[in-house]
């Protein structure tokens, strides 16, 4: 099985309930949205494997990627992008000998199914505010991508919401109350550089249904990868 990898890191996890966490990243390429404040590269066709100091030819084989994991003295496995749900297939091939943990955009829920046996989902929802096209058929993906990972016994699943200072409060609230029996809490994250009086208090309202927390970038703040 090959997949395309855009590089192989350790370091520490810097978003959500995991922060500060060592982890193995598998960046994927591609994405199916096209966020303004994206900031990762989505095609390339080298993979650098900044562990061994490598640079690998895309597409990269399973096996090379299972010894990055059986090797790798980490909390967890983050399956990360570009959009890792679209490069399923080959996630489901590894040989899951420590947690592994998915990062998504939650758009993708055919795919979703395939990655049932995840330990851990960081899964977005998007806002109207992020400009992406075809907005509603996005959001109703989304739940149904929630529903088929959400939180269990066996795999906790939380909600990110990358906030910028101004936002459509009421939209928000309406799509995470649809999201909260799925989540263990939700996480709500400034664009670095927001205001957080509106993030504050959407939090508020928030918690009177679910736990939501405000957590930020810690990777921008410690200036690290
Ligand atoms: S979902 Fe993630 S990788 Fe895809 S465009 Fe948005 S921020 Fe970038």
């Amino acid at each position: 099985m090959m997949g395309r990898i855009s590089e192989i890191f350790e370091s520490i996890q810097g978003e959500g309930i995991l922060v500060g966490v060592r982890q193995l990243f598998i960046r994927f390429c591609g994405c199916n949205l096209n966020c303004y404040y994206c900031d990762t590269v989505k095609e390339s066709e080298f993979c650098i494997d900044h562990v061994s100091g490598k640079t690998l030819k895309n597409p990269v084989s399973s096996e090379y990627v299972q010894n990055r994991i059986d090797s790798a003295k980490v909390h967890s496995v983050s399956f990360t992008g570009g959009e890792p749900l679209l490069q399923a297939e080959f996630i489901r091939f590894l040989n899951k000998n420590k947690p592994f943990y998915l990062e998504s955009n939650m758009t993708l829920p055919d795919k979703a199914k395939k990655l049932r046996f995840v330990d851990f989902v960081a899964g977005d929802l998007k806002i109207r505010e992020a400009g992406l096209s075809d907005y509603e058929t996005l959001l109703e993906n989304t739940f149904k991508s929630f529903k088929i990972l959400r939180n269990t016994r066996m795999r906790k699943t939380f909600c990110k919401i990358v906030l910028p200072s101004e936002f459509k409060e009421e939209e928000v609230l309406n799509s995470s109350y649809r999201i909260k029996d799925y989540v263990e809490c939700f996480v709500l994250q400034p664009v670095f550089g927001s205001k957080l009086e509106n993030i504050f208090k959407l939090q508020k309202k928030m918690n009177e249904f679910a736990d939501t927390r405000i957590i930020p970038q810690v990777h921008k703040l410690l200036g690290v990868r």
